[in-house]
Formats: C-alpha cells, sequence, structure tokens
C-alpha cells in the first residue's frame, strides 16, 4: 500500500505516529487509501515549515528529524526545550481545526522528512475514523495544558521580578516604587475605616562626613545596618522604606502618634549604640539618624502626609540630630 511504501522509505509504522495510534484494523484501511493521496515533504535544517501569522491549513507529521518553534522564551529555559516536535509528532492542527493563522513560526532543527495532510483530507480522517477524532482531541487537550503550565510559569516569573522589583537592592527592603503602590491605598483605608496610620521619617546625620572619612564602600554598610535594624525591630505589620539615599522611612499602620513617637525614640536609641563593622579589629564608627514622625490627618493625601514627617524631620536636626521630632 502507499501509506506502507511512506513509512517504508521512513522507517515508520502507523501506529508509531501520533494520529493514527490504537486505531483499529478497519479504519487503518481507509487511512492508508487517505494518506496515499498525501506528499511527503523534504526540509533542510533551519528551514521553515510553518511561517507564523499565514493561513496554512495543513498538518504536518515528523516522520524523520525534529521541527521546532521559534520561541520567544529565553535559550536553554525549560519552556523553550517544550516547543519541539519530534518523529511521529504532528503540528498544524490548530489552524486546520479553527481555520485561523499560524501562531507560531515552525523551522526544521534537523534536516526532517514530513507528511503533509491538507485540511480537506484530515476533516475526511476525522468523519470517517473515530480513532483519529479521538486522537486529535487527547492531542488539543495535552496542547491546553502545555500552554497553561506556560501561561503559570511565565506568570509566576512576572511576579517574581515584579516584586523584585519593588526591592531595594542594597538593603533588601522594600524601596519607593514599593512605597508609591501601596501607600495611597493604606492611606485610603485609615481614612474610610478612622484608623490611626503612622510614619517614620528617618535621615542618617552628616552622612556626606561619615562617606568623606570612611569611604563610600563603609557608607553603603552604615544605610544595611540601618535598614537591618530598622527591619528588625519593627511589627510584622510595619514596613520599612528605602525613602532616598540615606532616608528610611517606616509605616505603621494601626498606630497612633503617641506609640510612633515611642517606637521612633527605640529606634534612635538603638541605632546610636550599633556598630557598623562586624569585624573587631576594625574601630568601630557609630551612626545616628534624625526621625520625623507624623499621624495621618484628616484630609491627608500621600504628599501631604510624607511632607509632615519631612518637616517633622527637619525640626529634629535643627534641634541637634540623633533624636526624634514631631
Ligand atoms: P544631615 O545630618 O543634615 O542629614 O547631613 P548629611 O550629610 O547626611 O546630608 P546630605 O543630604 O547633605 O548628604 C547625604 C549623603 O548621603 C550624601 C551622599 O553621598 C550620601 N549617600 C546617599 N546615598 C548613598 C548611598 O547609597 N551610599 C552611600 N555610601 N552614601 C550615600
Ligand atoms: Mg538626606
Ligand atoms: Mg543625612
Amino acid at each position: 500500500m502507499e501509506l506502507l511504501t511512506i513509512f517504508a522509505h521512513s522507517d515508520f509504522r502507523a501506529a508509531s505516529l501520533q494520529l493514527f495510534h490504537d486505531i483499529n484494523e478497519r479504519d487503518l484501511v481507509a487511512i492508508n487509501q487517505l494518506i496515499a493521496t498525501c506528499s511527503v515533504m523534504l526540509v533542510k535544517a533551519g528551514q521553515p515549515v510553518i511561517q507564523a501569522h499565514t493561513t496554512d491549513n495543513r498538518l504536518y507529521i515528523v516522520l524523520k528529524g525534529e521541527l521546532e518553534v521559534l520561541s520567544q522564551e529565553p535559550a536553554g529555559s525549560s519552556a523553550a526545550n517544550q516547543l519541539q516536535y519530534l518523529a511521529g509528532e504532528c503540528v498544524g492542527e490548530l489552524s486546520v481545526l479553527d481555520d485561523e493563522d499560524q501562531p507560531h513560526t515552525v523551522t526544521a532543527k534537523s534536516d526532517s522528512e514530513l507528511l503533509v495532510i491538507e485540511a480537506e483530507t484530515l476533516w475526511q480522517l476525522i468523519e470517517d475514523c473515530n480513532g483519529v477524532a479521538r486522537n486529535l482531541l487527547q492531542l488539543l487537550s495535552f496542547r491546553i495544558r502545555t500552554t497553561n503550565a506556560l501561561l503559570r510559569r511565565r506568570h509566576k516569573v512576572g511576579e517574581f521580578y515584579r516584586q523584585m522589583s519593588m526591592i531595594d537592592g542594597l538593603t533588601g527592603i522594600h524601596n519607593r516604587a514599593w512605597l508609591q503602590s501601596q501607600l495611597p491605598q493604606m492611606i485610603e483605608r485609615a481614612h474610610v475605616t478612622g484608623n490611626p496610620l503612622s510614619i517614620i521619617m528617618a535621615d542618617l546625620d552628616h552622612f556626606k562626613q561619615f562617606n568623606d572619612k570612611h569611604g563610600h564602600i563603609v557608607g553603603d554598610d552604615a544605610i544595611q545596618t540601618a535598614a537591618k535594624l530598622l527591619n528588625s525591630t519593627l511589627r510584622p505589620s510595619d514596613y520599612a522604606v528605602r525613602f532616598g539615599g540615606e532616608e528610611l522611612l517606616v509605616i505603621l499602620p494601626d498606630c497612633a502618634n503617641a506609640p510612633c513617637f515611642s517606637v521612633a525614640e527605640r529606634l534612635c536609641k538603638k541605632l546610636a549604640q550599633t556598630p557598623v563593622f562586624k569585624d573587631d579589629h576594625s574601630p568601630l564608627p557609630h551612626i545616628t539618624a534624625s526621625f520625623g514622625i507624623a499621624s495621618l490627618a484628616e484630609g491627608q493625601d500621600i504628599f501631604t502626609f510624607i511632607a509632615s514627617a519631612d518637616a517633622a524631620l527637619y525640626r529634629a536636626k535643627k534641634a541637634g540630630r540623633n533624636q526624634v521630632s514631631r
């Protein structure tokens, strides 16, 4: 039979092809007759088989070689590896079934031999043979699951990068972008519920001098030390943010002005006692910071709220630094 000739030529048997596996003898005869009219296409490695966004309404069965989808995934990622079609597998079935454009460009990864099944022939196969329809349904559900897994992975990767973009690289605490995305919501919630919301703005004292004296690397260590201290001293419901260079901001939800002042005083004292160097042989320069606190007033938005903490910070600086002002 013609089909056998094709398979003999390609060292393949019908059962080894995804589309024709597990099909009864009677149906296989009908399949063979239809397949006898199909052509076999030879493609060299690198040659395109399917062009994205074209209406190429054919199904290709890989008899020999290997095809691959030109992937937008980074090379070497596991997602990229899934977009390959090995001998026995087929590609292009979606565009035959829904008569829409091809979604991807598919090229030959190595010299390949493809059985080309035109749309009318595939529809005829589906009509004549339940087994082919069943195999196609199985194939489509496999494609849906693969696509879903890919989308889930992309979503996870996207979420990872989104989270990363909200974290300060030097200190590991939240950054300004996070503040801009979260604080307005907290302010709105506080206005609606009437619960208090307080912030502490901290700025390292004479930090220019500190950098000049100890160098920028030690300066970075000092900023890290201050951020770590803030982060580890707070309640789990509080947030530490690197507001700018050596300016740190703490958000205390459900915290009124008086307790917020106590928290800031505690932070101020602790920071002044914290050494920057971990190395015992080195001198231990200490850092201090000035703190300005503010509690959300009626009608305040993010700008006026932060401005009031900034104004308090300015007063702490003016009063001699290493202290808290409200
Ligand atoms: P004040 O007590 O009034 O706050 O004095 P100051 O010197 O700290 O204030 P100023 O704002 O004039 O200087 C801040 C300095 O912080 C300047 C800059 O070199 C330093 N700085 C800002 N970001 C970083 C950083 O990421 N790493 C280091 N090492 N230094 C930084
Ligand atoms: Mg500053
Ligand atoms: Mg400063």
